[in-house]
């Protein structure tokens, strides 16, 4: 377990957490067709390890609360998470399935192509969360990789205590908002936002009556909408804004949502206003598109913080 400084905020993940598998090829293989590819890496990843490892980045005391297979992608994947300093505790290796995996197909000059094998994210049980809340925290993040279950379950539990949850609600998917607990800031993207909503983001008008239809599903939560290279719409009971994005040379946008909201996170739990936390969570997520990958683009505190001391 890391030392924790007092000032630190303690940051507790419940998430996915997968084997990345980065392939280059010219084309997706058609159906029978077999194609030579020009080379592939491993990276670890699944949503809520990328925002584990990136709040631990930005300063954050971080716990991971989540499931491996008891296999080598497991044993790797936990090994990066505390190398990084994150307390992994509450890392359950489960018998019965394997650890999450993705392969990543990048085309030349195309669209990413992911396929996700959830594997051992599925095994995470209701009898593990209460568990999770044993030690204090300042703040609980979540994604939408886990089991919906899950997700309700730890909002409950976070509740009971008064600890602010934080969810990043990705990927798209139809998630029952309106039964989350204790939720104090919700952010999903344009997509994730269309799939909660129903409505679409594409302008500021757009983004406005979107985030007003969250912050009324999720009864009052803050609503923080990513909004890719145009930034974030912020949506509080006293603060309406477009918060705009940094103009960047971006090479791949991986993981950029999941270093925004830890970094949002951080930023909010040491206190700072929410329109500068999400300055703040801008920032890091514009660094991580000029980076290729997820865990090895999430950028630290010291380069956030010299890429705003740049920018004033
Ligand atoms: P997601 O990765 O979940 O789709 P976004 O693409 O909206 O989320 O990225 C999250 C944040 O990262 C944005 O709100 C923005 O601040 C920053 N960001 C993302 N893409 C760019 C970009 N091309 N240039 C500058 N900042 C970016």
């Amino acid at each position: 377990m890391p030392v924790c400084q007092e000032k630190r905020p303690k940051i507790l993940v419940i998430g996915s957490i997968n084997m990345d598998m980065v392939a280059r090829i010219d084309h997706i293989p058609l159906p029978g067709e077999t194609v030579l590819g020009q080379g592939y890496s491993f990276a670890p990843g699944g949503k809520g390890a990328n925002a584990a490892v990136a709040a631990a980045r930005l300063g954050g005391c971080v716990a991971f609360a989540g499931c491996v297979g008891d296999d080598s992608y497991g044993q790797a994947l936990r090994k990066t998470l505390t190398d990084e300093g994150v307390d992994d505790r509450l890392l359950r290796t489960a018998q019965d399935a394997p650890t999450g995996y993705a392969p990543i197909l990048v085309q030349a000059g195309g669209e990413n192509s992911i396929i996700v094998f959830p594997g051992a994210n599925r095994s995470i049980r209701p009898e593990d969360v209460p568990a999770m809340f044993r030690e204090p925290v300042d703040a609980v993040m979540m994604q939408l990789e886990i089991p919906t279950e899950i997700v309700l379950l730890a909002s409950r539990e976070a509740e009971a205590r008064g600890i602010p949850v934080i969810l990043d609600a990705g990927p798209a998917c139809s998630f029952p908002l309106e039964e989350m607990r204790g939720l104090s800031i919700v952010s999903p993207n344009e997509t994730e936002t269309m799939a909660l909503t129903g409505l679409p983001v594409d302008s500021e008008a757009e983004a406005r009556a979107a985030a007003r239809a969250l912050r009324e599903r999720s009864h009052g939560a803050d609503v923080v909408l990513k909004m890719g290279a145009r930034g974030a719409y912020l949506l509080t009971k006293d603060f309406e804004s477009m918060v705009p994005a940094f103009p960047v040379e971006a090479v791949d946008t991986t993981a950029a949502g999941d270093t925004f909201t830890a970094a949002m996170t951080v930023a909010y739990l040491r206190g700072e206003p929410l329109e500068r936390a999400v300055r703040y969570g801008c920032a890091a997520g514009a660094l991580a598109t000029t980076r290729l990958g997820a865990q090895p683009s999430l950028p630290t505190a010291a380069e956030v913080e010299a890429f705003l001391r740049a920018r004033e």
